[in-house]
C-alpha cells in the first residue's frame, strides 16, 4: 500500500502542450497559467518535440513551480494509434533526439499528403494555412483544424475532426509512427518513465484495453495516466484497479491545450487512489 498522504497543497499536472506543438500558449505563458491555478510540480509534454523544455524549465523556476521535462510520443502498434508520455527525460540526450527527429519528418510528410487530399476535398491552400499557424512548431492535425475554423468552413475545432480529419474522413492519412518498443526505449534510453497515456481516450473495450496493458507492460512500460482531464470517480477507481493489476504506476495530467478547453479546471486533480504506486515517486 502506498499512503498517498493528501496534500492538497501539491497540485501536479504531468501532462500539457505548449506552442511547440498544438497548444495555443508558449511554455512561459503556461508556466503563469499554471502557477495562477495552483499547480507546482508540472511537466511539459509537446507532440514528439522537446524543443520546449528550455524556456519551460526557466519560467517554471520563476513561478516556483518544479519542472519536469517530459514529451509525448506518437507511436503505432498494431494498427491502433497510442501515445507514449516520457517524464523526468533528459531533453538533451542524443538517441532521444534522434528518434524524435524520425515522427518529425513523418509529420512533414503527412501533412502534405493532408493538404492533397483537402485540396481534392475542394478545399486548397491547407497546406500553407496549417504550416502559417504552425509557424516554426512542428505541424499537427490541430493546425489544419484550425485553419478549417479561421476560414469558416467549420465552426469548431470538434468539427473540423468529425468531417475532415478522424479516421474515415476526408484529409485522414494513416500514419506508421515509432514502434511502442521503440519509444519506451528512447524514453528510458534518455532516463525517463514511460506513461501510457489518456488510456480511455482510445475507445478501447476493456478487452482490448487489457492487451494494451500487457503489452505495455512487456516492453517495460513505466506508468499510466489514471486521471486525463476530467476523469470520473468511478473511472479512477476502475483505471486505478487495472494499473494496480500491471503492477504499473500512476499519473496525472490535464492535456492542457488552450483556453478554449475552458471546461478543463487546471489545478484541480483529484487524487490518485492510494493503493497506486505514483509515477513521480520514480523521477
Ligand atoms: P496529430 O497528433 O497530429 O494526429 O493530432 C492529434 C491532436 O489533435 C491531438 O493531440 C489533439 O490535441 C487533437 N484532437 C484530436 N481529436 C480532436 C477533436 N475531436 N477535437 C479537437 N482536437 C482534437
Ligand atoms: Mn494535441
Ligand atoms: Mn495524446
Ligand atoms: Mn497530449
Amino acid at each position: 500500500m502506498f499512503s498517498n498522504i493528501q496534500n492538497t497543497s501539491v497540485q501536479r499536472d504531468l501532462h500539457t502542450h505548449s506552442n511547440y506543438s498544438d497548444g495555443q500558449l508558449s511554455p512561459s505563458a503556461l508556466a503563469e497559467k499554471l502557477a495562477s491555478c495552483g499547480v507546482n510540480l508540472w511537466a511539459l509534454t509537446d507532440h514528439d518535440t522537446v524543443n520546449g523544455i528550455a524556456t519551460a524549465q526557466v519560467a517554471a523556476q520563476q513561478h516556483d513551480i518544479q519542472f519536469v521535462p517530459g514529451v509525448e510520443i506518437s507511436v503505432t502498434h498494431g494498427k491502433k494509434l497510442l501515445h507514449i508520455v516520457g517524464l523526468s527525460i533528459d531533453s538533451e540526450e542524443s538517441g532521444l533526439q534522434l528518434g524524435l527527429e524520425k515522427n518529425q519528418r513523418l509529420r512533414d510528410q503527412r501533412a502534405e499528403r493532408i493538404g492533397e487530399k483537402l485540396e481534392k476535398a475542394g478545399l486548397p491552400g491547407a497546406l500553407a494555412g496549417a504550416r502559417r499557424l504552425a509557424g516554426s512548431s512542428l505541424i499537427t492535425r490541430n493546425e489544419f483544424a484550425r485553419w478549417l475554423v479561421e476560414q469558416g468552413v467549420v465552426k469548431s475545432l470538434d468539427e473540423a475532426f468529425k468531417r475532415y480529419l478522424k479516421q474515415g474522413k476526408p484529409g485522414y492519412v494513416a500514419t506508421q509512427w515509432m514502434s511502442l518498443e521503440e519509444s519506451i526505449a528512447l524514453i528510458h534510453g534518455a532516463g525517463g518513465v514511460a506513461v501510457l497515456a489518456h488510456p480511455l481516450k482510445y475507445r478501447l473495450t476493456t478487452a482490448w484495453l487489457k492487451r494494451i496493458f500487457t503489452d505495455f507492460k512487456a516492453a517495460g512500460g513505466d506508468a499510466v495516466e489514471i486521471i486525463s482531464g476530467q476523469t470520473a470517480a468511478h473511472q479512477i477507481r476502475e483505471m486505478g484497479d487495472l494499473v494496480n493489476r500491471f503492477e504499473l504506476q500512476g499519473s496525472v495530467g490535464s492535456d492542457f491545450h488552450s483556453e478554449e478547453q475552458a471546461w478543463l479546471k487546471l489545478g484541480q486533480m483529484p487524487e490518485l487512489p492510494g493503493s497506486v504506486d505514483p509515477v513521480w515517486r520514480h523521477f
